[in-house]
């Protein structure tokens, strides 16, 4: 074959690489996303609005302890500052006396006039928490509880649960019962005795300390905990799980990320569901935790209404690789009493997933995964790539849905072989 009709293949194939993103390069730009200029501006006006309400300063805001200490929590609060009409009120005010509620001033400025918008319906009840069925616990996190507060569910890792206090109450938590009707921390002496259990069981090479969210944590008790964990020879890596990155971005400070700094290696998994939620703020305080040597990762939650659509996922994913964040997990939500109304088909996730592979970066490319009931762990779900396996060879589809088959070739015994050629 000549160059010229090299060039010709090639440039055809492109033609038609290129009409394969055409349906989203359309869509996109009118995908809502918390850094376009005109969303920008939506959250400057509301965050003069709220500052003006507190009668509080540009460094309050930026002080998390004056977002936590304002959490917004009751509604007479709540209508002075966003449009909601009577029936969204009186819902809310409902679903309070059963579910808590509360969001940070910052998380607040995220929400705009649409009555659907993806940070309202994370952050504030609606009616829907009341109706349906559902369970309180369905991992039986009870019975996976063998010391303090720790989760054991895998032969290596375990989680340390320091805390039930959150800068928002998400409305979909698949931990709903633990964040109860106040905050507290577990108290030291609960989780000395799940150090103690990581110290007297060798194989745990992996601890995430998770919550509530962790980062809820004083600095000082941060620096305490952490400095134990790295003071058990066995403890090879320590996970962060928090949303604040998300929800209240102004808990990252430098004397935080000092702190940090001093256990490498440590990992920080975040929450980000939806595009809207990754503003300047966010990704500043993404950029100074990646700027500090610690790798970020992603769990976002798939939810109905919110992010169930497979161009708001694919633009997440990719908004995420331009913080430093790269997509770990999309998990499947469960049926949890009060959040049903957010359950998606698992159909839902299977194609989000279909439309993610081959189209964009693998990078972008979390992985789906069900949890399986009672704490029998996570369980991951992809589209069908192999057909079929035979002895000799397997049948694959590849992601545009060409059916090929791939010869299965037995593994050679290469230090025979290696032997036999020396001689
Ligand atoms: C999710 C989870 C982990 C971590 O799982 P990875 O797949 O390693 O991220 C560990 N322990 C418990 C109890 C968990 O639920
Ligand atoms: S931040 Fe996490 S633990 Fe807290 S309410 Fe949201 S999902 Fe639940």
């Amino acid at each position: 074959m000549n160059n010229i009709n090299k060039r010709e293949i090639s440039l055809k194939r492109a033609g038609e690489l290129k009409s394969r993103i055409d349906d989203y390069l359309q869509i996109k730009d009118t995908l809502k996303k918390g850094t376009s200029d005109e969303q920008k501006n939506k959250i400057a006006a509301k965050k003069a609005k709220i500052l003006s309400f507190f009668n509080a300063t540009e460094e309050d805001w930026k002080d998390w302890k004056w977002q936590l200490k304002n959490r917004i929590s009751d509604i007479n609060t709540l209508a002075q500052l966003i449009d909601l009409d009577d029936n969204e009120l009186e819902n809310i005010k409902k679903v309070g006396e059963n579910y808590r509620w509360a969001i940070s001033p910052y998380y607040l400025s995220l929400i705009d006039e649409d009555k659907f918008n993806a940070v309202k319906l994370q952050s504030l009840p609606t009616g829907l928490e009341l109706v349906g069925e559902g369970d309180t616990d369905p991992m039986g996190e009870e019975f996976t509880n063998p010391a303090g507060s720790i989760t054991r569910r895998y032969p290596d890792r375990l989680i340390i649960n320091v805390t039930n206090e959150c800068a928002m109450y998400c409305r979909h938590c698949q931990r709903r019962r633990n964040i109860s009707t106040t905050d507290s921390h577990k108290s030291k002496e609960t989780i000395q005795e799940s150090i103690d259990y990581i110290r007297n069981n060798p194989e745990i090479r992996d601890v995430l300390i998770t919550g509530g969210d962790s980062l809820a944590l004083s600095d000082n008790m941060l620096d305490w905990l952490l400095s134990e964990l790295r003071s058990i020879p066995t403890v090879e890596i320590i996970r962060l799980g928090s949303r604040t990155l998300v929800t209240m971005p102004q808990r990252i400070t430098d004397n935080l990320v000092n702190i940090f700094k001093k256990y490498h290696p440590l990992y920080i998994n975040t929450h980000f569901n939806h595009p809207l939620e990754i503003t300047e703020e966010s990704k500043a305080a993404c950029e100074k935790l990646a700027n500090a040597g610690i790798p970020l990762g992603n769990q976002c939650v798939l939810l109905n209404g919110i992010n169930n659509d497979k161009y708001v996922m694919r633009l997440l994913n990719q908004e995420l690789l331009k913080c430093r964040v790269r997509p770990y997990y999309i998990f499947h939500a469960k049926h949890v009493i009060g959040t049903t109304h957010f359950n998606t088909s698992i159909d839902d996730g299977i194609e989000i997933m279909e439309y993610l592979r081959g189209y964009t970066s693998g990078l972008a490319i979390p992985t789906y995964i069900v949890n399986a009931p009672k704490g029998k762990g996570k369980t991951p779900i992809l589209p069908q790539y192999l057909i079929s396996r035979g002895k000799d060879s397997v049948k694959i589809r590849t992601w545009e849905g060409e059916v090929i088959d791939y010869p299965n070739h037995p593994s050679v015994d290469i230090k025979a072989m290696l032997s036999n050629n020396e001689k």
